[in-house]
């Protein structure tokens, strides 16, 4: 029998912020309800949905008669331990988000369905051994078994379903049917854990590389945030493996968390071979079970490294015993939609709550970590040469002031492009801007086709004939006329990455080319494919957006031109010139990897500008130190705190009347702080929708945590909140 007084907070996924109190199933052992247990619970007029009990109480600001009945527990014990959700307990209070998306909407998709926690098999096939011939004799009557047949054979792994999904359609019967002539076999492996047949054996460490591992290595037991600040190619990777080979002698785990664009197959097996041990993976490509099966395997303490992207920061461990984040700076451990958290940000908070080391690694550090340096949050080392001896490339900045242009390129570009052709060397250009061409309009009257559900100009696309708006993903045909002035002389203006292959094509016809950007990578391992074709030498010139520039090895790359850097420079978002000096150092860092020195060829407008020149004397710390000191004279991040609050609607006027309500509920307030707006961002409209925002800011993380306290619950009780879709965003990464 429970205590007449016994109630339980159930977090629910809802929109709201709210937790919901219920009272426990009739006829339990109420000893049985402790938190981090899956409940099924009747919520709303007649559902009934899955919650995770959070607390067991007696308080409730509800009449007793008003509250249900939770229907049923699920688990006999906790799904995970108390140290994940005090952490989570901590993120939803940072970030102020509803509690749905931090508690339920970080776990696996299979946990918050009420499935069974068990590690299940997944099924693989592999072809049988059979003779060549026969077999497509066998086969020529059944086209579809066929074509599975040959795709499997053509691959030395066994698939899974979810690979035989992305080719096919409506495969399991013909598949059955190939199984029952077995010609293909089922394999049953226990998933996300593999070992490398192959060990590397440990590289002698230089005495930066020898520094950094035993500063970590040495206070294993302690909260100890490092900044490991090496130039590209330094050998930040043997660092965290070294460390990573420590921990797990201790019989600890370790999380490292890559940028999205970093967990390639191709760092995988290096580190599996490296460290010759269990390695899981975690990131968004993987099934719901395969997802489940790591998160499972881990938190029983089964895998002693989980490699992943942000999502895996929400891993249960058994004993987490070091954290690393590669490319700490990188903007995609920030996520932008549903829960907004930072999870370079949250990982130092898991560590300190754990009391284990955290090493945040970067050739380009972020303005805020380079501050918590200063500031002695975090200690710093440094590896400021190469670890294989090679050379750091020549960096020089073209001007291009009054210069003949051939599409995007400089006649002086295009002649060393010639030159690396003829030597047989490989060339990496760098262009940020998909598509063909940015701008299509009326060279009669000057009008220009503009997306009409958010307003900005759409991007022309020749692959599909099309206009995309790359911000709402709208497209159109292109219209053969202008709707404006019905002049039939419609014209491309400017350079994506698609006519830059165009004009390359025409000026070197036997020159392999490879376009590497979203939409040439759209098809799953499609980028892997483009990155071995560069690695084995079929490539002669690489084009592409920032996705080329992150962390990926190129040794045969000695030659990197930056087409478009001016961009950068002159932006409204005072981040972008941090953006644009971290992508010139990582695309520059791709070159002269191997054994020949490389160079770096920079065209802009500006030769001159301050932040270019330390750029080019591969001074990050002086570039750093420039920005550093605007965003100190500006009073902005990371000497202020700032929250973004958007609001959007069909309605211009009810997305201001908000924020003009919330904007006048400060007023009361006596916590310090400026306010800023309603604003127009500059994407005035998306998708249709009217967009507005209010952004606060404080001179510290505290105030902003108290002022935010205080302010969201009164935000949600205004009428006005009702009428439009909103968010908050606590350290914002832009203001788009
Ligand atoms: P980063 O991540 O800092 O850009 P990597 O970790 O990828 O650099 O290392 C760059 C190259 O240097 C790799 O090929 C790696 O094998 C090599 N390397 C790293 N440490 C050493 C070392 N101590 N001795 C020799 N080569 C090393
Ligand atoms: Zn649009």
């Amino acid at each position: 029998m429970h205590s007449p007084n016994c109630i339980l907070k159930v977090v629910i996924d809802t929109p709201l912020r709210k937790i919901f109190d219920y009272l426990p199933p009739a006829n339990i052992d109420e000893s049985i309800l402790v938190p981090a247990l899956r409940l099924r619970v009747p919520f709303g007029k007649s559902k009934k949905v899955i919650g995770l009990l959070l607390e067991v109480t007696d308080k409730t600001g509800i009449p007793r008669h008003k509250l249900k009945r939770v229907e049923s527990v699920l688990d006999s014990e906790p799904i995970f331990g108390q140290e994940l959700l005090y952490f989570m307990q901590w993120a939803r209070d940072y970030y102020h988000q509803p509690a749905g998306d931090v508690f339920l909407g970080t776990l696996p998709r299979l946990i918050r369905t009420g499935s069974n926690l068990e590690v299940s098999s997944i099924e693989k096939w592999e072809i049988s051994e059979v003779v060549e011939k026969q077999t497509s004799e066998f086969l020529k009557n059944s086209p579809k078994q066929k074509a599975i047949y040959d795709y499997i054979k053509s691959h030395k792994q066994p698939l899974t379903s979810g690979q035989l999904s992305d080719v096919f359609t409506n495969w399991r019967i013909p598949l059955k049917q190939l199984e029952r002539k077995k010609l293909v076999s089922k394999v049953t492996q226990e998933n996300g854990i593999s070992i490398s047949n192959k060990i590397l054996s440990d590289l002698k460490l230089n005495p930066e590389q020898e520094q950094a591992v035993s500063t970590i290595t040495s206070r294993l037991n302690d909260y100890q945030p490092c900044l490991l600040y090496g130039i590209t190619g330094s050998g930040k990777t043997e660092v965290y493996i070294k460390c990573i080979q420590e921990v797990i002698k201790n019989n600890r785990q370790a999380l490292v968390l890559l940028p999205e664009i970093g967990l390639t197959t191709q760092f995988i097996n290096y580190f599996k071979s490296r460290l010759g041990l269990e390695i899981a993976v975690m990131h968004s490509g993987l099934t719901d079970r395969e997802r489940l099966n790591t998160w499972l395997r881990t938190r029983d303490g089964n895998n002693r490294v989980l490699l992943g992207t942000r999502s895996a920061l929400w891993t249960p461990f058994k004993k987490l015993g070091l954290i690393v984040v590669d490319e700490e700076h990188d903007l995609s451990y920030k996520q932008q939609e549903n829960f907004r958290y930072s999870a370079r940000d949250l990982a130092l908070l898991r560590a300190h709550q754990a009391r284990i080391p955290i090493i945040l690694g970067s050739a380009t550090p972020s303005m805020e970590s380079i501050y918590n340096v200063m500031q002695g949050k975090y200690r710093e080392l440094c590896l400021g040469r190469r670890a294989t001896g090679s050379r750091l490339p020549d960096i020089l900045i073209k001007d291009i002031r009054g210069k003949n242009m051939t599409g995007a390129f400089s006649t002086s570009l295009l002649k060393q492009i010639e030159i690396n052709l003829q030597k047989n060397e490989q060339t990496l250009l760098f262009l940020n801007r998909r598509g063909f061409a940015p701008v299509y309009m009326c060279h009669d009257c000057g009008a220009i086709i503009k997306c009409p559900r958010c307003e900005i100009r759409m991007t022309y696309h020749k692959s599909t004939g099309r206009l995309h708006c790359h911000h709402c993903g709208h497209q159109e045909r292109i219209p053969g006329q202008c709707p404006q002035c019905s002049g039939e002389n419609m014209i491309e203006i400017g350079h994506g990455t698609q006519r830059a292959v165009e004009t390359l094509e025409t000026l070197f016809p036997k020159a392999r080319i490879s376009r590497i950007d979203r939409d040439s990578t759209r098809r799953k391992g499609s980028m892997e494919t483009m990155l071995k074709d560069i690695n084995e030498g079929k490539v002669d010139i690489m084009i592409g957006t920032q996705m080329l520039a992150k962390g990926h090895h190129f040794p045969g790359v000695t030659l990197v031109g930056i087409i478009d850097t001016d961009h950068g420079l002159h932006s409204a978002d005072y981040r972008a010139s941090e953006r644009m000096g971290q992508l010139i150092m990582q695309v520059s860092g791709r070159a002269g990897r191997g054994d020949k020195s490389g160079m770096v060829y920079i065209q802009s407008h500006f030769p001159d500008h301050p932040l270019l020149l330390t750029l080019k004397a591969h001074d990050y710390k002086q570039y750093s130190s420039l920005l550093l000191k605007e965003r100190a004279d500006t009073g902005l991040p990371p000497y202020t705190c700032q929250a973004l609050i958007r609001a959007e609607s069909n309605s211009k006027e009810r997305s201001q009347r908000f924020l003009q309500e919330a904007r006048q509920l400060l007023a009361g307030s006596g916590i310090s702080h400026d306010v800023f707006g309603p604003f127009i961002p500059p994407i005035e409209k998306r998708a249709g929708r009217y967009r507005m925002q209010l952004l606060l800011q404080t001179e510290n993380r505290k105030l902003l945590g108290k002022l935010l306290a205080e302010w969201i619950p009164e935000i949600e009780q205004l009428q006005s909140s009702r009428k439009v879709r909103w968010s908050l965003d606590v350290d914002p990464q832009d203001m788009l």
